[in-house]
């Protein structure tokens, strides 16, 4: 699950700060210990299929280089997180000792076997310490059993003993589309789906519990290449120097560190660092440094649209509203300036492109001091 993940996206599109210095300068920290998933969802961008576990010594270490660097919150994303409840429960307990403020916890909500099975884990995390949100991904991809999904919900809510301890994301074309699977999962738990004038979202209420639901733009990378639907619809993005879903440190299964959660952080153009062998601080340093994300979170997304116009106004074959296809769409055909083409892992891009100057440019390696 990515952000976009579809699931995988914890973290919304917000609107820029106005204030202070423009820079990258994360202030949130998410691990995916496990690309592996009990799910197989047609848009997913999670190589899923990849064995690969973050060890947990090496999460707890960077992790505490964080706190130190001054990052306060924590998400869990995947793969399905709860496939390694071992190092959930581990991180959760070392982030309350540190006073972390916990965000979501990103899940497809039916991995488990049964009731008993969910409650064991999910009591496990509580006493752990966790006191973030379950974040669940429900729409048409996931393909998930309702029923299960009620259960998780139910089970979750009488674990944690609050309303608010779950929410919804969806991905799809538009925020009022794709929320079918969403008002089926209300049905099953007596609840309604009714828009929020004041949270400007659609919200699950039931007698017990109060879910929002969280739009992602459904990005058509990846797995998702295929799907129906034109990404490029005549209208440019609104710039947000990726303040929702970047001015993030987020940690995958190999170690890998991406600035953001977003539809093409699976990308190695956007790797910034590696646990195993950088600290925190070395992180942060590097991405600032990184051609592409430092200009992100300074110049913003539209620099890098520019300067790919400016050099060839034909490079692009129009405008699209969702900013992490366009992304994805110009590292992967080398059009950003420092940033080699290729990837990504699992799509039909496979293997290094040379960027528009024919160049082979190696990302996501050290950067030392720089
Ligand atoms: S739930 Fe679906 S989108 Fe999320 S990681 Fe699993 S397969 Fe991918
Ligand atoms: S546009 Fe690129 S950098 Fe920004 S959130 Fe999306 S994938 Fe991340």
């Amino acid at each position: 699950m990515k952000n976009a993940h579809p699931d995988r996206s914890p973290l919304e599109r917000r609107a820029p700060k106005l204030t202070g210095e423009r820079t990258f300068r994360p202030n949130y920290i998410s691990f995916a210990g496990v690309y592996q998933c009990n799910l197989s969802c047609p848009h997913c961008c999670v190589p899923i299929e990849w064995p690969d576990r973050l060890d947990i010594g090496t999460a707890l270490r960077f992790l505490e280089q964080a706190h130190a660097v001054g990052i306060d919150t924590l998400g869990f994303t995947g793969g399905e997180p709860f496939l390694y409840p071992e190092f959930l429960t581990a991180l959760t307990r070392r982030a309350a000792e540190l006073g972390f403020k916990f965000d979501k916890l990103m899940t497809n909500g039916v991995w488990h076997t049964d009731a008993a099975h969910a409650e064991a884990v999910l009591s496990a995390l509580r006493t752990a310490g966790f006191s973030g949100k379950i974040g669940l991904s429900v729409d048409k991809f996931h393909g998930m059993d309702i029923a299960k999904l009620a259960e998780f919900c139910r089970v979750t809510r009488a674990v944690f003993a609050r309303d608010t301890i779950l929410s919804l994301s969806y991905a799809s074309r538009a925020p009022d589309k794709g929320l079918e699977p969403i008002k089926r999962l209300a049905v099953a738990l007596d609840g309604v789906v009714a828009w929020s004038e004041m949270l400007g979202r659609y919200m699950l209420v039931s007698d017990d519990l109060t879910m929002t639901a969280c739009w992602n733009h459904l990005a058509t990378v990846e797995r998702a290449e295929d799907l129906p639907g034109d990404p490029w619809d005549g209208t440019w993005f609104q710039e947000d120097y990726c303040e929702g879903p970047g001015q993030a440190l987020i940690v995958n299964p190999k170690g890998e560190v991406k600035p953001c959660c977003g539809f093409a952080s699976d990308l190695d153009q956007l790797t910034i660092g590696n646990i195993h062998t950088d600290s925190a601080e070395q992180v942060i340093a590097a991405g600032r440094a990184h051609p592409v994300v430092g200009t992100i979170f300074s110049r913003g997304l539209s620099a890098i649209r520019d300067e790919i116009l400016a050099r060839d106004p034909n490079a692009l074959p129009g405008a699209t509203s969702n900013h992490c296809y366009f992304c994805w769409y110009a590292l992967t055909r080398g059009l950003a300036a420092g940033a080699n083409g290729g990837g990504g892992k699992i799509g039909a891009w496979v293997g290094d492109r040379p960027n528009f100057s024919g160049e082979l440019i190696q990302l996501g390696t050290r950067t030392g001091s720089a």
